[in-house]
């Protein structure tokens, strides 16, 4: 465990997620000073971090070496400013004691792009922008330069979408055929959930009823259908909920319609074509590797070959927008494996990558297996990530969204690529937070972007049983929270 003491309980979130990108395999535990005595940390480092009213002092010491920083002429009521340089001088002491620099230095909990697109639109040069990144934050040139490329890309695109008048629908659908390793979504196994299925359409059909009503008189642009694996739902229970959607709400005008149909276990030519009848725009089918022992590693039950089946039928049914999500850094897999991966995605040609860093999270199975195998068999790297921007490139694709998580397999990120006219509408303005997000369904969230840009959020819970049971609360909820958007 790596200890770190602190004298003023601020900045405590930050702090956490800094050290953690450098000792990722290591749990990380802020103190307030004179809190907690510990009996031994082992030989790993301890710091300590003094801040004060005009400078801040950290001490980094492991009982052999021992490094300093300490900074002058800071004003700790100026809040962003005396952060940004405690973030800077603590990346300075980590990386000088670990001999590692971070990607995106040390930006945590700011989306990259947002601080690219905020530049751009007030008038900054691209250069202008990357020098801010980089002197504000340490990112790598390389990152400073896909983040600039990236919000350009995000501008164009947001250009010709009145988002502000408008919304997106997301429909949750709780159900996968198993559960991933490393999932921590809202996901049940659709075997022991079948007879629940019925319910969970209805309560999803009241929320609808009730959605028509709170925004009446706006317009939706995007529609999700995520999850969980949509596609477990039989091609029927599919179209109840779409033409029932269709009933009660106009999305005659939709810029796009996406269903995740990620487990190849769980589609059939049925399911894709009446998707494609039903005036679905967008889907995904997701290898995340075409390695089969990773693919059993991680309880994917569906094999390569099977997902390739599924990918040429959805073709063979008229599908013309298809995503492919992948993951790096998953256990065992080096650039051996992701090159073949990448080698038969190309072979199929999809429409667009959304290329995801192993992020690891706590609920999740992959932590236990991280403490079995060691965190050294999940590691994502630059040549990786290299590797994938090639193969999207090769595919005649750009990046157009990015966003970054906590705990990311070498503090990378995910980027979504795809050929131009293909880019996931849904994808940039729920990540760039532009638009408001009416997320009906169990563990879904949705979210209400007021015109000063502040944010309200409203979460429903995750047990489907529960869900069904608590829904007038939830609809009574997300009622409030969109009260007189509509108006
Ligand atoms: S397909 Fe996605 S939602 Fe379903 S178990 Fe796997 S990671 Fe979770």
């Amino acid at each position: 465990m790596i200890a770190v003491r602190i004298n003023e309980d601020i900045y405590s979130y930050d702090i956490h997620s800094l050290v953690k990108a450098f000792f990722p395999a290591e749990e990380v535990k802020v103190f307030r000073e004179g809190e907690t005595e510990l009996d031994s940390t082992e030989g790993l480092p301890e710091l300590f971090l003094y801040m004060e009213e005009n400078g801040l002092r950290i001490r980094l010491s492991d009982g052999e070496r021992e490094l300093t920083e300490e900074t002058g002429d800071l004003d700790l009521s100026e809040r962003i400013a005396y952060k940004n340089e405690l973030k800077k001088a603590l990346y300075r002491i980590l990386s000088s004691y670990t001999g590692v620099e971070l990607p995106w230095g040390d930006l945590t909990g700011i989306r990259p792009t947002k601080i690219a697109c905020e530049r751009i639109k007030n008038g900054d040069s691209d250069e202008d922008v990357m020098r801010f990144m980089k002197d504000t934050y340490y990112v790598s040139d390389e990152k400073c330069r896909l983040a600039v490329r990236i919000a350009h890309n995000e501008l164009e695109l947001l250009k010709d979408i009145d988002y502000e008048k408008g919304y997106s629908l997301y429909i949750g659908i709780p159900f996968c055929p198993s559960t991933c390793l490393y999932c921590s979504f809202t996901s049940y196994p659709i075997a022991a959930y079948r007879k629940k299925v019925g319910s969970y359409i209805e309560a999803l059909k009241k929320e609808i009823d009730h959605v028509a009503e709170y925004m009446k008189g706006r317009v939706p642009d995007t529609v999700y259908m995520g999850g969980g694996t949509p596609t477990t739902l039989s091609a029927d229970e599919l179209e109840e909920i779409i033409n029932y959607l269709r009933a009660k709400i106009d999305i005659s005008g939709i810029k796009e319609f996406t269903v995740e149909a990620g487990r190849a276990d769980s589609i059939t030519r049925e399911k894709l074509e009446r998707l494609r009848k039903l005036g679905i725009t967008r889907i995904s089918v997701n290898p995340q590797t075409m390695n089969e022992e990773t693919l059993g590693i991680i309880g994917r039950k569906a094999t390569a070959a099977a997902t390739i089946e599924a990918y040429e039928l959805a073709r063979d049914c008229g599908h013309d927008n298809i995503n492919m999500d992948l993951i790096m850094g998953l256990p065992n897999e080096g650039t051996v494996e992701v090159r073949d991966t990448l080698e038969k995605v190309t072979r199929l040609s999809p429409d667009s990558l959304t290329v995801h860093s192993l992020a690891i999270k706590r609920a999740s199975r992959l932590a236990q297996m991280i403490d079995d195998m060691g965190y050294e068999t999940m590691k994502n790297t630059d040549e990786i990530m290299k590797m994938t921007e090639d193969a999207a490139a090769n595919l005649g694709m750009e990046p157009y969204y990015l966003y970054r998580q906590k705990n990311m397999s070498g503090n990378f990120e995910n980027v979504g690529y795809a050929r131009p006219g293909k880019f996931g509408i849904y994808n940039i303005l729920i990540m760039e937070e532009v638009q408001s997000i009416v997320a009906i369904g169990a563990g879904t969230v949705s979210k209400r972007v007021f015109p000063d840009g502040r944010i309200e959020r409203c979460d429903s819970v995750k047990d489907v049983n529960l869900y069904i049971e608590k829904l007038d609360d939830m609809i009574e909820r997300k009622k409030n929270l969109f009260m007189g958007f509509a108006e």
